[in-house]
């Protein structure tokens, strides 16, 4: 099934200067990026986003990262696109993110993870509204 997804690049993967590297892996993938903006969050945004993890003890330097520069956000698009973006990410914790994923090769430490991607068909509509509108 062709699904869109919600995809972040979050503040960590364009201060290191590897949102090319992160699109090209996007690309070949054959998966297409239909909409795509930078963005500044605020506290608000990142609370809805986020309102899964808001009482775990990491949620306010999560908060400070994620308002420490811009995002780039993005719509992604392609077969099983929702699931197989999640692969390509790779898993949360870094420790446990394999080699070939995005957070495999890149991510240092489990919240400055380079980027998001929706979890669940639901989750990616509500995402997409929330950023794009
Ligand atoms: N996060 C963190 N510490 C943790 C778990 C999560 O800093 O122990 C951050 C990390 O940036 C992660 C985000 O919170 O990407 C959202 O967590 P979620 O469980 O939704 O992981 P994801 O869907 O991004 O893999
Ligand atoms: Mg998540």
């Amino acid at each position: 099934m062709i699904e869109s997804t919600f995809i972040m690049l979050k503040p960590d993967t364009l201060k290191r200067g590897l949102a090319g590297e992160i699109i090209s892996r996007i690309e070949r993938k054959s998966y297409k990026i239909t909409n795509a903006k930078m963005m500044s969050l605020d506290e608000k945004i990142l609370t809805e986003h986020y309102s899964h993890i808001v009482d775990k003890p990491f949620f306010p330097g999560l908060l400070d990262y994620m308002m420490s520069g811009p995002v780039l956000a993005m719509v992604v698009e392609g077969e099983n696109a929702i699931c197989g973006m999640r692969t390509i990410i790779g898993a949360t914790n870094f420790e446990d993110a394999i080699a070939g994923t995005i957070r495999g090769d890149f991510a240092y430490c489990t919240s400055h993870n380079l980027i998001h991607g929706s979890d669940s068909l639901k989750s990616a509509q509500v995402e997409i509204k929330r950023f794009f509108g």
